[in-house]
């Protein structure tokens, strides 16, 4: 069978099974932003159900230009107020430049590599809680996920003052 046919098949069963949620808005207000490696099962790393959080997911967990506007949405329109940032350890964006991956993959892009998950993670926290139009955030974290082990390191937490 190719590829796209297994999806299809696999698809007849779940769709005979399925669990159906509801509303739109996540159930516990949150939005994970983390790596797109094939190794994290995001719901089942963090206890997360169908319908209780929004994945944003890319190379590297990083927060983009469009991770902003993925949240600005998930913020003001469907009531997320806690985002948690999870990067991974083994990241194939660890310790390379731009200029490696742009001569391994043609594109001339800013690819957001870094050397140190606690810098990065700093970084990015700092990017969302710079953003005006996420000022309904109120609390975000920032993990590092090892996929040797399966544990989190709960590495920034920032609370939106009162
Ligand atoms: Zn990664």
């Amino acid at each position: 069978m190719t590829q796209i046919a297994e999806l299809l098949a696999a698809n007849r069963n779940y769709a005979a099974a399925r669990a159906a949620v509801a509303g739109a808005h996540p159930g516990r207000h949150l939005a994970i932003v983390t790596c797109m490696d094939a190794r994290i099962d995001t719901f089942a790393v963090l206890g997360l159900h169908l319908g209780d959080a929004h994945v944003i997911r890319n190379a590297g967990g990083r927060v983009t230009l469009d991770v902003q506007r993925s949240l600005a949405l998930s913020c003001h329109v469907l009531g997320v107020d806690t985002v948690v940032v999870m990067q991974h350890t083994k990241c194939g964006l660890l310790g390379v430049t731009d200029l490696e991956l742009h001569d391994l993959t043609g594109a001339d892009l800013g690819f957001l590599g870094f050397d140190d998950h606690s810098a990065a993670l700093h970084e990015d926290i700092e990017v969302l809680t710079n953003t005006p139009y996420l000022h309904p955030l109120k609390v975000i974290a920032g993990f590092v996920y090892e996929v040797d082990t399966g544990a989190i390191t709960d590495v920034v937490r920032w609370e939106r003052p009162e």
